[in-house]
């Protein structure tokens, strides 16, 4: 199966990144981000810390760095419109559909205020600005078919204001973006009730049982199975945990397909207080998330166009006909599972053709799809 996913995007490339994902860089990254008395993006800080990441993001060859300058308007956390930045950091693909790889750089800490420390946010989210230069690095020199946006995005404290601003300039500027990962508070294995998991992490998607986004994060679980050794992915049927949010759901409402990768046990007593510390957090943990990310973006960037028109042909069998539009020189993979699953259970990669045949797998109890290979798969109707 590992072979059929990754036919048009070179597994040995992928296996060897996969391995270069580096805890010791995760960590540093982490550690310099803390170690500014506040990100809060109200403060004089954020833009130290944000020219220091665009620093980070020119030092890799091939990536187009941009400070994003935007307002936060006023609002619950914001006394007045203030000017701030954010970092855009892209590496152009032979076609122009864009992949956001994305998390937050601004933190908080709710008792001092907002120009006044301390508000480390190493976990929540130096973890995931860490864990998306990491990515840039890996990626960097691979010529992906797709374009990749890497994000630092600021305002998230205040209202998702940052993510906001992109998406709406996302839309404004009609960028083709097929997908959009977010990262945020992704860096610690457990929680201080004793609960632990180091091989998972929790992919919210958006409502809705055929959503886009929820496709998304279905392929993504499927994809992370495949490629990652030791680690999966835990997909959460809902926008967001209880009653929080995240830099995903402003690109869910302007109609793109979003995400929310975040570890499975987050303590919220660390979350926006002095405590969110680099001590707390668990780097080999941090470094399993980023190989998962690094897998999903790897595959959707690498791979070729979706086919069109996937149909379920109508015939009293035991096995199940599907047949689809194409491209020519794309090899196709057929997806399958039963209707109480979350998750592909099944696939079989057929080459370049419009039409297959599984053998003994029934079109009433399982919902069925078709994918180019490598790519998110596109249900049949
Ligand atoms: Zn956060």
């Amino acid at each position: 199966m590992f072979a059929a996913l990754l036919v048009a995007i070179q597994s040995d490339a992928l296996s060897l990144k996969l391995q270069a994902v580096d805890p010791a860089r995760l960590r540093a990254t982490v550690t310099h981000l803390s170690s500014y008395p506040t990100r809060n993006s109200l403060s004089k800080e954020v833009h130290q810390a944000a020219a220091w990441l665009a620093d980070e993001y020119r030092a890799i060859p091939g990536l187009e760095v941009e400070l994003m300058e935007y307002t936060l308007p006023q609002g619950r956390r914001v006394p007045q419109p203030t000017p701030c930045v954010q970092v855009v950091a892209t590496l152009k693909g032979s076609s122009p559909e864009t992949i956001i790889i994305g998390a937050h750089l601004d933190s908080l800490n709710l008792s001092v205020a907002p120009t006044e420390g301390p508000a480390p946010g190493a976990n929540d989210d130096a973890s995931g600005v860490a864990l998306t230069l990491e990515l840039a690095r890996q990626l960097a020199g691979t010529q992906p078919r797709r374009t990749i946006k890497f994000v630092a995005f600021t305002g998230e404290e205040q209202g998702l204001l940052g993510a906001t601003a992109l998406a709406q300039r996302a839309k404004d500027e009609n960028w083709p973006l097929v997908a959009m990962l977010n990262n945020d508070t992704v860096g610690s294995s457990r929680n201080l009730g004793g609960q632990e998991n180091t091989k998972q992490v929790r992919v919210f998607s958006e409502e809705g049982e055929n959503h886009d986004s929820r496709e998304l994060a279905r392929f993504i679980e499927w994809t992370v199975r495949q490629a990652v050794d030791d680690f999966t992915v835990k997909l959460v049927l809902r926008r967001d945990r209880f009653g929080r949010g995240g830099d995903h759901t402003p690109f869910v409402l302007q109609g793109f397909s979003a995400v929310r990768f975040i570890e499975v046990h987050e303590e919220f007593k660390h979350q926006h207080t002095p405590d969110d510390l680099v001590q707390h957090m668990d780097f080999d943990y941090l470094a399993n998330v980023t190989r998962a990310n690094l897998a999903a973006v790897w595959s959707l960037a690498h791979a070729l166009p979706a086919p069109t028109k996937v149909t379920l042909v109508r015939d009293q069998t035991h096995d199940t006909t599907l047949t689809w539009e194409g491209e020519p020189g794309v090899p196709y993979t057929v997806y399958w599972r039963d209707t109480a699953s979350a998750e592909w259970q099944g696939s079989m990669a057929v080459g370049e053709v419009e039409r297959a045949t599984v053998p003994l797998v029934n079109k009433d109890d399982h919902i069925f799809a078709v994918g180019a290979a490598g790519g998110v798969p596109v249900l049949a109707e």
